[in-house]
Parts: C-alpha cells; sequence; structure tokens
C-alpha cells in the first residue's frame, strides 16, 4: 500500500537488572529489591516493581531509597552478570529480526516494516525470550521511535501496545510535558511557566510565543516532539559511526561523585554494547549538558583501541574532572567513536546509508 510507511519497535526489559537479581536471589522475589552501589553516595540503579511502589525509582540516592524503604533487599550490582543476560536476549532479537538498533543494555529499536505482520512476529518474540531467559521484554510499536519508546514505556511492564502518531497525540495529550523524551523538569519548569504543562497544552502552544522563549529552533522541536512527528532511522551498528549512552537526570545534579558514578555506569554499558558487537574503539567523549542548556562535549583519542567499560570510565571521568562543570548538571552522556573495523562498514539496507550521529 504505502510504500513509505515505517514500522518501528520500541523492546525494553522489564526492570532489567532486579529481574537478573531476581532470579538469581529466588527469596527476593515478591519483596521490595533495589540494586544499587554500596557507599554513601551511591544511587539506586535499578528497582523491582515492588520497591517503585514505595516511590523508589533509578538514579535516587540509595540512602534516599532505604529510607523509604528500610526492608528492601539492597544488592550491589554485577555488571558481569547482566551483560551475560543481555547478550543473550539480544542474540535471540537478532537472529529473528534484521534490523536491531540497540539502545542500552537493556533496550533496542527494531524497524519492522518490511513485515507483512510484525505484530504476530513480535509476540513471538517476546514469548521465546521470555521462555528462554525468564525475562519479560515490553513492546510499544508505531511509525517512529518517539511513538515506540513513549508507549513501551508508558505501558510497561509487560506492555504490548502500537499506536499510530494521531492516536500516540491524542492519547498523551493529558499528560505532562515529561512524558516527552528530551523534556526534563528544567524545559518543563519553563513551559510551565509558559502556561504549557500537558502534552496537548504543547500541542495547541502559540509558536510565537514558545520562540520567544526558547529560541525558533526549539520551539518547532518541542511542537513536533508533541504531535509525535519523529523520522530518526533505527541505527544499527552496522552503519553506526559511533555509539552513545546518556541519562537525563530527574534533578539536576551538582554532586561530583554522583556524576562520576553515573559516568562509570554509562561507560560499562558502552563496554557492553562494544563487546557484544566485538567491536573496539580509540575515541571517547563525554558530553555534559547543564541546567541552563550550554552543552559541552569533550573528547580524547587513544593510542590503542578498547572494548572495556573500565578503561572508557576512566577516560570518560579524565574528561570530565578536566571540564569540571560549572554549573548543576542535567544529562551526562559518553560517546565512543573511531571503531576499529570503520572502513568494513555497510550500510544496511533500507536506510540509504543514513547516519545518526549523537553528538
Ligand atoms: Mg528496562
Amino acid at each position: 500500500m504505502n510504500a513509505a510507511r515505517r514500522v518501528i519497535a520500541h523492546l525494553d526489559i522489564d526492570a532489567f537488572y532486579a529481574s537478573v537479581e531476581l532470579q538469581r536471589h529466588p527469596e527476593a522475589r515478591g519483596r521490595p529489591l533495589v540494586v544499587a552501589g554500596v557507599g554513601p553516595r551511591s544511587v539506586v540503579t535499578t528497582a523491582s516493581y515492588e520497591a517503585r511502589r514505595y516511590g523508589i525509582d533509578s538514579a535516587m540516592p540509595a540512602a534516599r531509597a532505604r529510607a523509604l524503604c528500610p526492608d528492601a533487599i539492597f544488592i550491589a550490582p554485577d555488571f558481569a552478570a547482566y551483560r551475560a543476560k543481555s547478550r543473550e536476549v539480544w542474540s535471540i532479537v537478532r537472529a529473528r529480526f534484521e534490523t536491531v538498533g540497540q539502545a542500552g543494555i537493556d533496550e533496542a529499536y527494531l524497524d519492522v516494516s518490511s513485515l507483512e505482520r510484525p505484530l504476530p512476529a513480535l509476540r513471538e518474540l517476546v514469548a521465546q525470550v521470555r521462555e528462554r531467559t525468564g525475562l519479560q521484554i515490553s513492546v510499544g510499536v508505531g511509525p517512529s521511535r518517539l511513538v515506540a519508546k513513549t508507549v513501551s514505556s508508558a505501558f510497561k511492564p509487560a506492555a504490548f501496545v502500537a499506536m499510530g502518531r494521531e492516536q500516540a497525540a491524542a492519547h498523551f495529550a493529558g499528560h505532562a510535558v515529561r512524558l516527552l523524551q528530551g523534556i526534563g523538569p528544567k524545559t518543563a519548569q519553563r513551559l510551565a511557566v509558559a502556561g504549557v504543562a500537558t502534552v496537548g497544552d504543547l500541542q495547541r502552544a502559540d509558536h510565537t510565543l514558545l520562540a520567544q522563549r526558547f529560541g525558533e529552533r526549539q520551539a518547532l522541536a518541542l511542537r513536533a516532539r508533541a504531535h509525535f512527528h519523529d523520522d530518526s532511522p533505527v541505527e544499527t551498528s552496522r552503519v553506526a559511526k559511533s555509539r552513545s549512552s546518556e541519562r537525563t537526570f530527574p534533578a539536576d545534579v551538582s554532586d561530583q561523585a554522583r556524576l562520576e558514578q553515573t559516568l562509570v555506569e554509562l561507560a560499562c554499558e558502552l563496554g557492553v554494547g562494544l563487546r557484544t558487537r566485538q567491536r573496539r574503539v580509540r575515541t571517547i567523549a563525554v558530553k555534559v549538558r547543564l541546567d541552563d542548556w550550554t552543552t559541552v562535549t569533550r573528547a580524547r583519542t587513544l593510542p590503542h583501541f578498547t572494548d572495556e567499560g573500565a578503561t572508557i570510565a576512566a577516560t570518560a571521568l579524565e574528561l570530565l574532572r578536566a571540564y569540571a562543570p560549572p554549573r548543576p548538571v542535567r544529562l551526562l552522556g559518553v560517546r565512543v567513536a573511531s571503531f576499529d573495523d570503520e572502513s568494513g562498514g555497510t550500510p544496511a539496507a533500507g536506510h540509504g546509508g543514513q547516519l545518526t550521529l549523537q553528538l
């Protein structure tokens, strides 16, 4: 019918680290479980759904999580175990689907446009992953990455929901603008001052007024996002020139120790991705977005290729310390580039070799 029809799925493993830990600690089943680093300044890496009922969430200081639910079981993260499990899951996915763009240790986008019946194929995949790994995947399906991700996030755990663009725009109209990827607390606050609280408000917001406050480009981007317009491609590892992992904090962070811990976690995630793909890199960059949206990138190219999270982390930490963020940080990211097999990369069919450079 429509040659340009795009069908994108976002797959997200439910409470990934907590689920892996529950498999290893069956006695914790049904109880609130929190995976968090040790030490007074550590943050929550992940929380089981039982723990989330107490208001515990990722990136929250572990001390606060303990205060919210003293009876929760606290377990230190074991990234080697998560890496192994992640590899298991995504190799099952890659065996069944061609265009898989991994976006993190527990999430990926699939371009399933070429499939005649994508939903049954995805359902089979979810069942197979559950059967073989014991993990539940949430699936959001839509015409874009934005719709797919919003849907999987909104309906997880055990989500399996498909929506069109207009349907998403209508369905989420009553939700706070924070629902939209890329709109964090500060932007939400600035929008609130302009009388824009919900996605629907943003859809209807006066462009001139938005442009006055945010500038022409960001105003257009915000409006497009509220209407769920997004044509970004699913970036597979074969076409990727760089990979990045980033985190927007629920509240801006000044605490250097917390920034550094987050950076280490992001670096470890990237290391996992590299080893999964058997690729190595030489260039490591950090991206820091301050509370005033100033975005700074610092990069360094190493003399040798690496796929080690520890090496990426060490370099990223040096870069962060050298920059020494002068204001609270809203987003922190790590990017790796200069792959050892760069010249051999061929664009995946159907994407016209299009690249999405995240920095
Ligand atoms: Mg997840």
